[in-house]
């Protein structure tokens, strides 16, 4: 399978104390506003920044203290999280990995932000860095 061209960076997640307190920066950099958006299955709240060429920042605040982002702050305080591409075929993707002997976080794509099919790659596994595929839903 030749798989040039076949992923986009779909978005840099950074992990903030709060939404407010994240968007300091980027207000000093011009970005007016956020879509902010409450993903209770991962107790983040997220705020959306758009760049140019499709890509955006995710600024990821945590909701509870077993957040997963709660825990990377106490840990190693802000900063990037994880990257995300943008795939097509996650099923296909994960399976593929999964028989390279790739460790997953996620078995099996899970629902993320704006109606995508999310998953997320051990950090283990690519080299130091979390890795989530994100595949948008074609129905909504
Ligand atoms: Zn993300």
């Amino acid at each position: 399978m030749k798989l040039d061209f076949q992923y986009e960076l779909d978005h840099i997640g950074i992990a903030v104390e709060t939404l407010d307190k994240g968007f300091e920066f980027y207000r000093a950099l011009g970005f007016e506003d956020m879509e902010t958006e409450e993903v209770p299955s991962e107790k983040v709240k997220t705020g959306f920044l758009r760049l140019g060429n499709r890509a955006t920042l995710e600024l990821l605040e945590p909701t509870g203290e077993d957040s997963t982002i709660r825990k990377f702050l106490t840990k190693r305080g802000p900063g990037i999280h994880h990257i995300c591409l943008r795939v097509k075929g996650i099923d296909q993707i994960l399976e593929q990995l999964k028989s390279k002997g790739v460790r997953l976080i996620n078995e099996t794509a899970k629902q993320g932000a704006h109606n995508c099919r999310v998953a997320f790659i051990h950090p283990a596994s690519t080299g130091g860095v979390l890795i989530e595929l994100s595949e948008k839903e074609k129905n909504g």
